[in-house]
């Protein structure tokens, strides 16, 4: 899988490749796909929602220029691989994830793989996580119609913000955001799919 991600995709971080190595996707993955756990697709978990390709994964990790002082916002933690794979590289990671039974699942499997620089709650991540703000990087794994104001807000100066946007459900570009002294400057990082990212300043749920 690194090789891929390497050679393939030219994923050049070191700490992003040595994160992909040391966190056993396997250990996210429902038991009856477990062999797949390594190929180059996303998977299905419960509650409809996925766990995101591991291309995926390494690329928006990248795009945040993560080291290890770094604050990380995470907004949709679904499975808990991403937060794991941020945990590996940044400081601190709050993530967030709206299905209750998820985000418990997560924080557990953090939990005993003894990463003790994450956590989980369970709320609407489009409207950031202020208590713990500000950020040097923010990531959404779900996308939505527009770029949620909070979170931008909730960025430092020099932060960046990376999120699937698109006028539709089922189809995004993946959207960088950093702020700047002055405002923001917006980054298009090509075509992507998520699941959809539902909230106030998201899709509306039904
Ligand atoms: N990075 C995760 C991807 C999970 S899919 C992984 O690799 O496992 C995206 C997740 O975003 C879903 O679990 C979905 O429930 C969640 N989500 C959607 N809208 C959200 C919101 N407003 N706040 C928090 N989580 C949200």
């Amino acid at each position: 899988m690194v090789a891929r991600l390497r050679e393939h995709y030219g994923i050049r971080d070191p700490k992003v490749l040595e994160a992909m190595r040391s966190v056993p996707r396997h250990f996210f993955v429902p038991e009856a796909l477990q062999s797949r756990s390594y190929g180059d697709h996303a998977l299905p978990i419960s509650a409809n929602q996925t766990i995101s390709q591991p291309f995926i994964v390494a690329r928006m990790t990248e795009l945040l220029e993560l080291d290890g002082n770094s604050r990380v916002l995470e907004i949709g933690a679904g499975s808990g691989y991403q937060t794991a794979v941020l945990a590996f590289i940044a400081a601190q990671v709050y993530a967030i994830e709206r299905i209750g039974d998820l985000a418990r699942e997560a924080q557990s499997r953090i939990r005993q793989l003894e990463i003790y620089n994450a956590t989980v709650k369970c709320f609407d991540g489009t409207l950031g996580w202020a208590a713990n703000a500000p950020y040097d990087a923010i990531l959404v794994a779900a996308g939505g119609p527009i770029v949620p104001q909070p979170l931008a807000v909730q960025l430092k100066i020099g932060g960046r913000l990376v999120v699937p946007v698109g006028p539709a459900r089922d189809a995004q570009r993946l959207i960088r955001v950093v702020k700047t002294e002055t405002g923001y400057r917006e980054e298009d990082h090509g075509g992507c799919a998520f699941v959809p990212l539902i909230g106030q300043h998201g899709w509306r749920d039904h």
